[in-house]
């Protein structure tokens, strides 16, 4: 089925920014895709504008009770020119999981994908080339329906904007420091830790502050039940390797499932590599940290990709990993998973989409 969208042009395009001192998420494009949903009419009018503010009702149930949700994907531009996506057909999937858990009305995926498409394509020339730069998708659903009673809500707003956005560390790989968080909980069994949720991330800022105040960047979350078993950091999933094993939390209802984290299980097997999904306790990482086999963590997802991590604090303790470096395996995987969605490195997996 091929789907078409109109567009409306802006008649007052903004200046591209300089490539050299982008940021991540503080420029967008000319042009936005929005569709509406009414109850007992479907998704309808799909539809690309002028990028600028929406104008919602004061009682809109998403200011109220959150029913909201969003995604994240890049598109990159190849050396030869060709716009890449990577794997877009996984948030749309991942788009309904997370509809279905907030009450949110399915998305047809395939028209999801296409209006991802259509936006991108007709925002072409914001794509910056640089070395690790992209241009940021962000599509995200709001409950706009005035009402102030807690039930779903009957319209929604199903909404793509674009971001131009830089490396997410200057000169490329650069080691995290990493606060293990023993008060605060994101997620717990039957809540909404698997869906992507702004919700989510409104109940993380609290800690994520307190570990910045401390001096480190992200938070390693503990399950909310023992705090005892690690689970993901920040906004993107966590990988330690111990004596040769990569060890990774199962998707049992409190981690994101995420993209980066699939790509980065489906290159370690295919590279024969021990991958394990399973569930590791803080205790069995601090123990293997003082045998010596503690060998590399690391954190993946869009963003930054893969994110090595140098340093874990976990109550008063600090644990120096590989020597606060980059590991060998987070390398490598950077270079494959980012080579892949740049079109340096042959996409064996079938997993980029070109935008044409
Ligand atoms: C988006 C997200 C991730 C990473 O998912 P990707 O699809 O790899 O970008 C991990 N954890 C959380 C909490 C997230 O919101």
């Amino acid at each position: 089925m091929s789907y078409v969208f109109p567009v409306t042009k802006t008649t007052n395009p903004k200046a591209k920014p300089d490539p050299d001192t982008l940021r991540f998420g503080t420029e967008f494009t000319d042009h936005m895709f929005i569709m509406d949903y009414t109850e007992g009419k479907g998704w309808h009018d799909g539809r690309i504008v002028p990028y600028g503010p929406l104008t919602l009702d004061p009682a809109a149930v998403v200011f109220h009770y959150a029913q909201e949700m969003f995604e994240g994907l890049k598109a990159y531009k190849t050396a030869d020119g060709r716009v890449l996506l990577f794997r877009p057909d996984m948030n749309a999937k991942r788009t309904n999981r997370t509809n279905n858990r907030l009450c949110i009305p399915q998305v047809d995926e395939e028209m999801y994908v296409e209006a991802v498409k259509a936006l991108v394509k007709v925002d072409a020339d914001w794509i910056p080339q640089k070395e690790g730069t992209s241009l940021y998708i962000r599509p995200f659903i709001i409950a706009d329906e005035p009402f102030l009673g807690v039930r779903r809500s009957n319209t929604y707003k199903f909404i793509i904007i674009l971001s131009p956005v830089g490396p997410y560390y200057e000169g490329g790989l650069t080691p995290t420091k990493i606060y293990v968080e023993d008060k605060y909980v994101r997620a717990t069994p039957g809540g909404t830790g698997e869906a992507k949720c702004g919700g989510n991330y409104a109940a993380s800022l609290k800690a994520q502050e307190e570990a910045h105040e401390q001096g480190y960047e992200q938070i390693l979350w503990l399950d909310g039940v023992e705090r005892k078993y690690v689970e993901e950091i920040g906004t993107s999933n966590a990988f330690f390797k111990i004596n040769g094993e990569v060890i990774t939390a199962p998707l049992n209802g409190t981690i994101l499932p995420g993209i980066t984290r699939d790509s980065v299980i489906q290159i370690l097997k295919k590279k024969g590599m021990k991958i394990t999904e399973r569930r590791i306790s803080i205790d069995e990482i601090v123990e293997a940290y003082k045998k010596g086999q503690f060998e590399e963590m690391f954190a993946s997802g869009t963003a930054a990709v893969i994110s090595p991590v140098g340093e874990l604090r976990y109550k008063g303790d600090n644990m120096v990993i590989n020597g606060g470096g980059i590991g060998p395996v987070a390398q490598e995987l950077y270079d494959t998973i980012y080579g892949i969605q740049t079109g340096k490195v042959a996409d064996e997996m079938g997993w980029t989409v070109e935008v044409k």
